[in-house]
């Protein structure tokens, strides 16, 4: 039994992550992901409600849990019994940071590896924070986010006053 967790802020989760998350989901088991509670960085949406954007677009995924976690991945691998960590690679910019990331924490917990999947093209320089900047000019981010996303942007939108974003085709 192959158990895996995917960690990650996930503000919001994007096209790109589903697509790590499909592919891990094919391999593993059971895949965790993990939703940080970032300390360091202020996130757009709340934990909840990032939480539940991943649970709604993963539903058809029998093999794939959402989980908040706090601290350390390779803790929250532990706590959930899984051996292996999924990261995401876009870019040249993600190799320095994920490589430091994955030796780490390879020191810290010998009997946790961490298991790269490259980006589908389409995907490769998709962010998170690119998403949080198309929408807040209310432009189009149906090619980068799943349609439940999109609802949770403009319930957000609604409160601060910002443009509703159409669920484009
Ligand atoms: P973090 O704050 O930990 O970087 P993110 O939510 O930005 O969390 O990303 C989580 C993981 O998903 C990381 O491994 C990241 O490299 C990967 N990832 C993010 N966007 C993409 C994408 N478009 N394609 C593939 N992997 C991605």
């Amino acid at each position: 039994m192959i158990k895996a967790v995917y960690p990650g802020s996930f503000d919001p989760v994007t096209l790109g992550h589903l697509d790590i998350i499909r592919r891990a989901a094919k391999v593993v088991d059971e895949l965790i992901i993990g939703v940080l509670v970032n300390s360091a960085k202020t996130s757009f949406f709340t934990l909840e409600e990032r939480v539940e954007m991943i649970e709604q677009v993963t539903k058809d995924l029998p093999n794939v849990r959402v989980k908040k976690f706090e601290g350390m991945t390779v803790n929250f691998a532990r706590e959930n019994e899984a051996h292996l960590i999924i990261r995401g690679l876009r870019a040249v910019t993600d190799f320095e940071y994920e490589m430091q990331i994955a030796q780490t924490n390879h020191m810290i917990a010998p009997d946790i590896d961490t298991m790269f999947f490259t980006t589908s093209l389409e995907y490769a320089f998709l962010s998170s924070t690119i998403v949080k900047e198309v929408a807040y000019y209310g432009e189009d981010i149906t090619k980068f986010v799943m349609p439940e996303v999109i609802d949770a942007f403009n319930k957000k939108h609604e409160v601060l006053g910002l443009k509703k974003l159409e669920k484009l085709g």
